[in-house]
């Protein structure tokens, strides 16, 4: 691997992408930029990236901020199990920290939401700390360049990766971990799609040269998704519509529209609601999939219009969600379809 170091720190050097988080090393930048890249593609993450710096400048900022704003602004990134260790990051940074972002990788590692890939992405990138970032584009470039038939979901081979990389890693690791991961989000892509034409590592890159390029890695046996059904209800009442906090499981605690398990025909949603709810109009909706880590939800609604509002559920306003109510990516679909269909 040594003999990547140079011709890959001199490609990034000329090639590198212009990114909202790279006009500084500040840590934060860095932090905010690296969770919110976890699942989302840079492209997507730009926008939120600046809206969320624009509102919370600093790590001060952060640890004083409400959860629903924070919610809020993380509305639509999804997993937002991010945004609250973030949070919980931040205040543990003001507390034990002064304000001040630790330095050792040893001890970013161990504020919430941070795994060794960011730590090592933070200590590298921002305090020149000799410390890799192996995510899932470094152990392909890895394994092509060295030929290696490896099974990147195995962590054991992460460990071993990173131990080879720390081994070359040059003066300045974090251009070096920026570089190989640029390389792999850029050049080397996944599947049969890498541009050796134009890599700099083509006279290097022993897969290249043996034609192996498309099939190493090898390709990863996905688990199937265990798949879940719910109805959901679009209860609308005076140009409102209901929605709850999830009380349990995925989601917790975020805003959601009331939902139940299983598909449900009309007579069975009726018999749902109640006689004393019973809906003046209800029309079957859209349908939708949504798909998590180990979960796909297969999820079909009902817009239901009713006399009166049932007691317990939130009734709010089409506006009043855009303000101050985060609703779950899961649910995005049916908000959209309850605003142009209003009934
Ligand atoms: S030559 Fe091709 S396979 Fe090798 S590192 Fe470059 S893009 Fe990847």
């Amino acid at each position: 691997m040594k003999r990547i170091v140079e011709p890959l720190l001199q490609w990034y050097f000329q090639n590198k992408r212009d990114l909202p988080w790279r006009k500084d090393k500040d840590p934060y930048h860095v932090w905010i930029s690296e969770i919110m890249l976890q699942q989302t593609r840079i492209e997507a993450v730009k926008e939120y990236y600046k809206r969320f710096m624009t509102r919370i400048p600093n790590i001060h900022a952060l640890s004083e901020l409400e959860e629903d704003e924070l919610l809020k602004l993380w509305e639509g990134l999804g997993y937002y199990s991010r945004a609250r260790n973030l949070k919980k990051a931040a205040i543990k940074i003001e507390q034990e920290y002064h304000g001040i972002f630790p330095k050792k990788y040893e001890e970013i590692v161990k504020l919430p939401g941070i795994g060794e890939y960011t730590a090592g992405a933070i200590a590298s990138i921002c305090f020149q700390e000799k410390e890799v970032a192996v995510d899932g584009n470094v152990m392909r470039v890895y394994a092509r360049v060295e030929e290696k038939d490896i099974d990147v979901s195995d962590l054991k081979t992460k460990k071993q990766i990173g131990q080879e990389i720390q081994k070359i890693l040059p003066d300045y690791p974090g251009d070096f971990n920026e570089a190989i991961m640029e390389l792999g989000e850029t050049i080397c892509l996944p599947n049969a799609t890498p541009k050796c034409q134009i890599c700099p590592l083509k006279a290097l890159c022993y897969a290249h040269q043996h034609h192996k390029e498309e099939t190493l890695p090898r390709k990863v046996v996905k688990k199937e998704k265990k798949e879940e059904k719910y109805t959901v209800f679009l209860l609308s009442w005076n140009n409102q519509i209901a929605i709850e906090k999830r009380r349990d499981g995925l989601l917790k605690n975020m805003w959601q529209f009331p939902n139940t398990d299983g598909f449900l025909t009309p007579q069975e949603v009726c018999a749902w609601l109640g006689e004393e709810y019973s809906p003046s109009k209800i029309v079957e909706g859209i349908s939708h999939t949504h798909i998590f880590t180990h979960k796909k939800w297969l999820m079909k609604s009902y817009l239901l219009l009713l006399e009166k509002p049932i007691p317990n559920y939130q009734w709010v306003s089409s506006q009043e969600i855009e303000n101050e109510y985060a609703i779950p990516t899961a649910f995005l679909p049916f908000l959209e379809y309850w605003r142009n269909q209003r009934i």
